[in-house]
């Protein structure tokens, strides 16, 4: 755990966000993982979501189902003309059929974290208003105020579709409170248009955070390399609240046994007004060349001075923070 002496923090004390669910243990989405994170004392629990074919928003990552479903086996024959079975496709009656288990690589179905979650069991895709009960309902059991941190999944792709996930989204949330700035509630999106678009257009006061990618994964529209500068990051103060960069983009480990390498990303951005947020902690995939899990931690948290953390493993961050 830490020792270096508190320093004053703009953002208040760092949170943790509990990636995908305890990810690191249960079947990433699913409800077992959300209520094992909360659990174990997690600040957030991360929803992303996508649109099914009748318009119904559900807790799954990517837009595809081939990874962490047994979709190739019960729906064979709808598989698109580039091998891959979309949520999209199905209506959520026919999602709600198929098993959640550990994710794959594919080709070759090996576990993609073979230390991870094994076994198979009647896990399944729920719907955002079931997590976002599951998440109500065990604070009002427990007297947490756990909050949620939605992603609105790919909304370019939504809509060549004809469809609109941001609008269902806002509904959904709103259904069970979370409309403003001080709600335990953060909206991400890698797609800065959209996420403007998010708070002039459709008017959320919900704290917003522009996810950054790299502008070769082709995620968005958004240039990434643009954003991250002073000059970008000043305009993304302007509609968001904080960012979401991957680890690399603040610290690098150039070789092993290399001392960290810092960018100025998180003191640029907190120049702006912006929290930061960095993804994905995991024990089991370190960054390149990281000597262990407390060298990133205390990287990201101590010298780099992030203010929150998506984690895999959300008991290891929140003990790192001298929270277990
Ligand atoms: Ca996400």
């Amino acid at each position: 755990m830490s020792t270096s002496p508190p320093r004053p923090r703009p953002f208040g004390p760092p949170i943790v966000i509990a990636h995908r669910g305890a990810s690191g243990y249960l079947p990433e989405h699913t409800l077992v993982a959300k209520a094992y994170a909360h659990a174990l004392g997690t600040d957030y629990l991360e929803q992303d979501v996508v649109l099914t074919r009748d318009d119904v928003p559900v807790v799954f990552h990517d837009l595809v189902l081939d990874e962490v479903t047994d979709v190739a086996e019960r729906y064979a024959a709808r598989r698109r003309d580039d091998g891959h079975w979309y949520v999209i496709d199905f209506d959520y009656a026919e999602l709600a059929t198929l098993a959640v288990r550990e994710r794959i690589e594919l080709p070759g179905g090996t576990a993609a974290y073979p230390g991870r979650f094994p076994e198979r069991l009647p896990l399944r895709i729920q719907t955002l208003a079931e997590e976002l009960a599951l998440v109500r309902g065990l604070n009002h059991a427990t007297g947490r105020r756990t909050g949620v941190y939605t992603e609105v999944k790919s909304p370019a792709f939504h809509r060549r579709a004809g469809k609109d996930p941001s609008v269902i989204v806002l509904a959904t949330l709103a259904a069970f409170g979370y409309r403003e700035r001080g709600d335990a509630c953060y909206l991400q999106c890698f797609d800065a248009a959209e996420l403007a678009r998010i708070r002039f257009e459709l008017g959320s006061a919900l704290k917003l955070v522009q996810l950054v990618g790299e502008n070769d994964w082709r995620e968005s529209d958004t240039d990434y390399d643009d954003l991250r500068t002073p000059a970008g990051l000043a305009r993304v103060a302007a509609y968001a609240d904080g960012i979401g960069p991957w680890i690399p983009q603040i610290v690098r480990w150039p070789r092993p046994g290399a001392a960290p390498e810092f960018t100025t990303l998180v003191a640029d951005a907190h120049a702006a007004g912006l929290a930061v947020h960095p993804y994905t902690f995991r024990l089991d995939q370190l960054p390149e060349h990281a000597p262990d899990a407390t060298a990133v931690q205390r990287a990201l948290f101590e010298t780099a001075d992030v203010d929150g953390l998506f984690s895999d493993f959300c008991d290891a961050t929140l003990a790192f923070l001298g929270r277990r």
